[in-house]
């Protein structure tokens, strides 16, 4: 399953590819350009924007029931029936793409020093070329991804 998520819901293109799924962000608020995209990479849409409700039928949309990212979060996974499909920490945050998994001898020099030393798993983007592993940011998008697949609703900080 592959989503288009437009730019008044850009916060949870990030959310979704942290548990792995594959979001696209679309950066012009313009409902046409978003929609030809939609169809030209065959993604689903993830909008605010109720100009979308005039499509239905024409085109794959799920409409966001609300502005705070945490509860969007919940309702696609609930919605499309994905709790069960969470892989976490296998796309890269930034742009998207898969990410692969690299031996700790290839990261030596790219990430700093201290890095290396104390952690064993890293992990590569081979779209951004970004460097990743199990950091102390990682402990609150860990708590995250948690409260995503267990179903709570509870208020939670933000990224
Ligand atoms: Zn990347």
């Amino acid at each position: 399953m592959r989503f288009l998520v437009d730019s008044m819901a850009g916060k949870l293109a990030r959310y979704l590819r942290l548990l792995g799924f594959d979001a696209e962000y679309h950066r012009e608020g313009d409902i046409g350009h978003l929609v030809k995209r939609a169809r030209e990479e065959n993604r689903i849409i993830l909008t605010r924007n109720t100009s979308i409700l005039k499509l239905k039928g024409e085109i794959d949309f799920f409409f966001l029931p609300t502005e705070k990212t945490d509860e969007q979060v919940m309702a696609v996974l609930e919605h499309f029936g994905l709790r069960g499909e969470i892989k976490p920490f296998t796309r890269c945050l930034e742009c998207n793409t898969p990410l692969e998994k690299v031996p700790r001898e290839r990261v030596k020099g790219l990430v700093p020093f201290h890095v290396y030393l104390v952690h064993r798993e890293f992990y590569f983007c081979p779209g951004c070329k970004r460097i990743y592993w199990r950091g102390t940011h990682r402990e609150k998008l860990e708590e995250k991804v948690r409260k995503f697949a267990g179903g709570h609703s509870e208020k939670a900080g933000s990224l």
